[in-house]
């Protein structure tokens, strides 16, 4: 690793930017984005806070040696999660500690250390006059809580960008690397039943009165997979299928059967675990997340309430998919219940892998590791690459994170050769998209 950036890592880390839960810092998180910029000032370019309400987006411009070249937007996050209990910590969470070929600190991993070489690299270049891309970073506070200020920054943007890079995601292993090239976006339901003004007693009105229990599961087993672990067909149109060179890198990633007994999940279907990528990454899912009703004394439970989401898959709409669950919850509610559901939504994302930009990615990926990249989607959402997809910005989102980094958890660390990695592909990164003028 080079030293400069090393150092740079280690600074940064020393600043405590949480943005959730007890540790949270606002100070600290604008000292982060400060810190952000300055490297992009010190290096000849622009660079500004743009507020939020919250934590500030850290936004900034190098240029590259000649005008009319492409221009490559950097996303990272310099929030950082809670550290939690100080004494599960063998040196502290903000005095990074260099032992064992990694770096110990909270965000170590995530997400400083992987957006770190983005920055570094293209202000050592920008320094040199070197630059072959405009770089515009966009270094986010809020993706640790969730928020939205990124995204809407990105749909508001009218300069846009030829190809957008992220730092923030797994490896397939110590030697493969990913490229993430769709996410699932989701509607969560939120269903409140109400069939009485409070409990009643089941002995003097018990089958004579609407019961919310049996209102609110009714309802519930309109919208529950069968037993194949499919959701219904109004839950699950409109996925697309994915592109045979996807599924062709599919067979490096770990036996579906493997990755679903190391977090003690049994599989929902014969067959099912063999196809946990395709139903994770490429099918809708429905999963009632609670429920909540009743006592246990002989009560006809006046209230009950439940949440259930749909993931998304790419190529649904949540738009269409989010009345379609109303409807089918709706449909079998009896007249007499008032019965209340909110929804919340965000949208799919799906790149495809054999657009340009991303193909130059997988090859500068594969110089960086000496592994071709795996084409891998997440079964979870990112809500910026929804945005950058929405945009039709092809991304790059990859990263250098294993498993046993522990991001999140306490000794959170990343490992030098990982920095080293996202150096070398940084490099090969903005190398490559010099050609897509
Ligand atoms: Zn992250």
């Amino acid at each position: 690793v080079p030293d400069a950036l090393l150092d740079e890592l280690l600074e940064l880390l020393r600043i405590p930017s949480v943005s959730a839960g007890p540790a949270a810092d606002a100070a600290a998180l604008r000292r982060a984005a400060e810190w952000v910029c300055e490297r992009v000032v010190a290096a000849g370019g622009e660079a500004g806070l743009v507020e939020t309400g919250g934590a500030p987006l850290a936004v900034g411009e190098l240029r590259a040696r000649r005008p009319g070249a492409p221009t490559v937007l950097v996303y990272g996050h310099y929030d950082v999660q809670d550290p939690g209990p100080l004494d599960a910590w063998t040196t502290p969470p903000f005095e990074p500690d260099v032992r064992d070929g990694r770096v110990y600190a909270r965000g170590a991993a995530d997400d400083k250390g992987g957006f770190l070489p983005l920055l570094h690299v293209a202000c050592e270049l920008a320094r040199a006059g070197d630059l072959p891309v405009h770089v515009r970073i966009l270094i986010d506070g809020e993706e640790e809580t969730g928020g939205d200020s990124a995204g809407r920054w990105i749909e508001a943007d009218e300069r846009g960008a030829d190809v957008a890079v992220v730092f923030d995601s797994l490896m397939v292993d110590e030697r493969t690397p990913a490229l993430t090239i769709a996410t699932r976006g989701i509607v969560v339901a939120s269903v409140e039943v109400r069939t009485a003004e409070r409990d009643l007693h089941s002995g003097l009105y018990g089958g004579a009165v609407l019961n919310a229990a049996h209102v609110l599961t009714r309802m519930l087993a309109e919208v529950v997979p069968g037993a194949d672990g499919r959701p219904r067909p109004e839950l699950a149109a409109g996925a697309s299928a994915p592109a045979p060179e996807e599924r062709a890198t599919w067979a490096a990633l770990p036996a579906g059967r493997d990755v679903i007994e190391a977090v003690g999940g049994r599989p929902v279907a014969p067959g099912a675990a063999e196809e946990l990528y395709e139903r994770t990454g490429a099918s809708a899912s429905v999963d009632v997340n609670e429920i909540a009703v009743g006592e246990p004394r002989t009560i006809v439970p006046a209230y009950a309430r439940a949440t259930v989401s749909v993931r998304l898959a790419p190529g649904q709409r949540s738009g269409e998919v989010a009345p379609a669950l109303e409807r089918l919850l709706r449909s079998a509610a009896p007249a007499g219940a008032d019965v209340s559901i909110r929804l919340d939504r965000a949208e799919p994302a799906a790149f495809d892998p054999r657009d340009p930009a991303l193909v130059l990615a997988a090859g500068a990926l594969e110089r960086a590791c000496g592994a071709a990249p795996a084409l891998v989607r997440i079964g979870g959402s990112l809500p910026v690459l929804a945005a950058l997809a929405a945009r039709g910005i092809p991304t790059a989102c990859s990263g250098f994170v294993l498993g046993e980094d522990a991001f999140h958890a306490p000794d959170e660390s990343f490992r030098l050769e990982a920095l080293a990695a996202g150096e070398r592909a940084a490099r090969e990164l903005y190398g490559a998209f010099a050609r897509l003028a």
